[in-house]
């Protein structure tokens, strides 16, 4: 992963089958990655087709069960197990994760312990509630999540506000301002940690036509893409964007 590359994830959720994943990874033969490193996050079932893609894949979650490769765990599927398909990153602690499945900072941090126990980069993602927000929490909510789920270096962050992803109801997206601040707070919390340089993503409402300005902004390594990734027709915009910064 060059450093000066922006990263830019699709994450498509529990979206999508065999043949729009086809369309995806053949479209993207086509487009300019000069400047970035794109990661597909399709469901568990088709991160086989990883070898076959011209971009990176991800997974969109792992075990965080010891001993970590294999055991007992019915329904998990391990770090190793994923980086056996030749995948190379994993989102862990995704807010959907931490509000269906109850997904706490403790947990996260021993899925993205199991990830880099394997190789794999974990790409974890952190963030607030509107009612955090709303109580002024949101620095605490951020500084948390960082302190207790990233494990040392070769990680990921991604910023994620949850009141601002578009798929929660009445999702409004961040202002640059509010983007900005939470970024420069958490390139300072990583520094505090011995962890400055770890790339931090921007993910909420990214599409294509606000996926510039954001990119621009300080402390923005790259985006985290949820619905306007499914589809070429969204997701390349994103993609081109980081060719025009
Ligand atoms: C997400 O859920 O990770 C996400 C970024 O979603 P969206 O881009 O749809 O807001």
């Amino acid at each position: 992963m060059a450093m000066n590359k922006k990263i830019i994830v699709g994450n498509w959720k529990m979206n999508g089958n065999g043949d729009m994943l086809n369309v995806m990874t053949e479209t993207l033969k086509g487009v300019d990655l000069s400047r970035a490193t794109v990661i597909l996050c399709p469901p568990m079932p088709y991160i086989g087709a990883a070898s076959k893609s011209p971009v990176d894949f991800g997974a969109q979650d792992c075990s965080g069960h010891e001993p970590g490769t294999s055991g007992a765990f019915t329904g998990e599927v391990s770090a190793a197990m994923i980086a056996e398909t030749g995948t190379k990153y994993v989102l862990v602690g995704h807010s959907e994760r931490r509000l269906h499945h109850g997904e706490t900072n403790a947990i996260v941090a021993e899925k993205a312990k199991q990830a880099l126990k394997v190789g794999l980069t974990p790409i974890i993602c952190i963030g607030e509630t509107v009612e955090e927000r709303n109580a002024g929490q949101t620095n605490a909510i951020v500084e948390a999540g960082l302190r207790e789920c990233v494990p040392g270096k070769g990680c990921i962050v991604a910023y994620e506000p949850r009141w601002a992803i578009s798929a929660v109801s009445g999702g409004i997206p961040a202002t640059p301002k509010d983007i900005q601040e939470a970024h420069e707070f958490i390139a300072g919390i990583l520094e505090s940690m011995g962890l400055a340089g770890t790339p931090i993503l921007y993910g909420a409402s990214v599409n294509g036509d606000n996926a510039a300005e954001i990119l621009t902004l300080p402390h923005i390594d790259g985006a985290l893409v949820g619905a306007k990734s499914l589809k070429p027709a969204d997701f390349f915009p994103v993609i081109e964007a980081v060719s025009n910064l």
